[in-house]
């Protein structure tokens, strides 16, 4: 018999896409897991109080002391209402609330999956207590890659993907040695905008939101349709598998149903399929090293899948892969600027104050004025993370004109 994983659970970023799947796991699976702590942006607080009251978690952080003072009103109505929060539930704000969540002293596992660079810090806290970590958010590890695998080994823990095609890849390379291995590949949906002849300049807000496969969060499924999701996923995976830029390809496959495959020495390749749902890897990370019954319900039926199509990214007409893939191999500080000028780049967008179009000319720009420094420590990381939200505003505005 098996033994079955049990996690105390620190949850950054539980209102978020897959923050909210990884709740959807913890409910169906109680005796399994329980939320010690978790983070929440703080935009809907009804929402959060809710969470509150069902998982009970001992520590709550949000973005700002107002939203702590609301939240803590509407969880005592909630309280003489129902009388459902029976435990007091503590809650904190800010990037020390944050910080507090991840290293939370019941917690063994902290899963960060707030958007952006302001993950780094609480899962470098994290790291220095000796958590498991699950890193969902991609920017940390762009970011800070390699300052992360040195902490993590000074500090004796592990750190594991929840991202769909680092978990493939982490499957099929189980067993194997670094020198065994030829390619691997991580496939890319190729977004809404695959094999259309639209002009990138007339695409809106709207469209590009619209994915085909994959149900996720504003940021990301532009950075989809834009394939900066791609580029940024091959500096994740030479953070996570250190096998070297030339080893790491993408390929375009429409169906998103392989999420990675390695290809070895000998000419064998390993490929893990399986269904388009997060909950998936999510729960491999969540109980890895063990395996155990799906929960999400979903499974691959063979029957209705009818081809697997692969083809080579188009890399001309969507930049932003070719940006990543520079900025990963110049190293330094280029990753940090390359994630920081596409955060910016993209809420510009999402506030329609730049085209489509746009988004990969602020990043190249940017990137083209930086002057890099070693990226060994926190603080560097910052300053040049915060020298590049800057420069891309204003090289927005003076491009566009328009206020930032
Ligand atoms: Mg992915």
């Amino acid at each position: 018999m098996t033994k079955t994983a049990f996690r105390k659970i620190a949850l950054l970023g539980a209102t978020g896409s897959i923050g909210k799947q990884t709740l959807d796991l913890i409910r169906s699976a109680p005796e399994k897991y329980q939320l010690t702590s978790l983070s929440a942006a703080g935009n809907n607080l009804e929402e959060l109080a809710k969470i509150i009251n069902e998982f009970q978690p001992s520590l709550v952080s949000v973005n700002s002391v107002e939203s702590a003072q609301k939240l803590n009103e509407l969880l005592a109505i909630k309280k003489s209402q129902t009388q459902t929060n029976q435990n007091k539930t503590e809650i904190l704000h800010g990037l020390d609330g944050l910080n507090q969540v991840a290293t939370h002293s019941e917690a063994d596992t902290t899963l960060v999956a707030v958007v952006g660079s302001v993950g780094l810090e609480p899962t470098i806290e994290a790291i220095k207590k000796s958590k498991r970590l699950i890193v969902a958010n991609k920017e940390t590890l762009v970011a800070a890659g390699e300052l992360i695998n040195q902490l993590l080994i000074k500090h004796q823990t592990t750190l594991l993907p929840a991202d769909s095609e680092h978990v493939a890849i982490h499957q099929c390379l189980k067993g194997c040695k670094a020198s065994q291995v030829r390619n691997i590949y991580l496939t890319a949906s190729g977004g809404p905008f695959l094999n259309s002849n639209i002009n990138l300049e007339d695409i809106t807000v709207k469209m590009a939101l619209n994915h085909p496969t994959w149900n996720m969060g504003a940021k990301i499924t532009i950075d989809c349709a834009t394939l900066m999701n791609k580029g940024l996923e091959v500096i994740e995976a030479e953070s996570l598998f250190n096998l070297g830029y030339d080893k790491i390809q993408a390929l375009i496959h429409p169906q998103s149903i392989i999420h990675g495959l390695v290809e070895f020495i000998d000419g064998n390749v390993m490929a893990q399929l399986g269904p388009n749902d997060m909950r998936l890897p999510i729960q491999y990370a969540l109980d890895e090293p063990e395996r155990e019954a799906n929960l999400s319900g979903k499974f691959l039926d063979f029957k209705t899948i009818k081809k697997l199509e692969f083809d080579e990214p188009d890399i001309k007409r969507f930049p932003c892969f070719r940006l990543a893939y520079e900025a990963g191999q110049k190293g330094n500080t280029y990753p940090a600027v390359l994630g920081a000028a596409d955060e910016i780049a993209v809420e510009l967008f999402l506030q329609e104050k730049i085209k489509f179009n746009e988004i990969p000319k602020i990043i190249e720009e940017t990137l083209s004025v930086h002057s890099p420094s070693k990226a060994d420590s926190l603080a560097t990381i910052r300053d040049a993370d915060e020298w590049a939200r800057n420069k891309a505003k204003e090289i927005a505005s003076k491009q566009k004109q328009v206020l930032v």
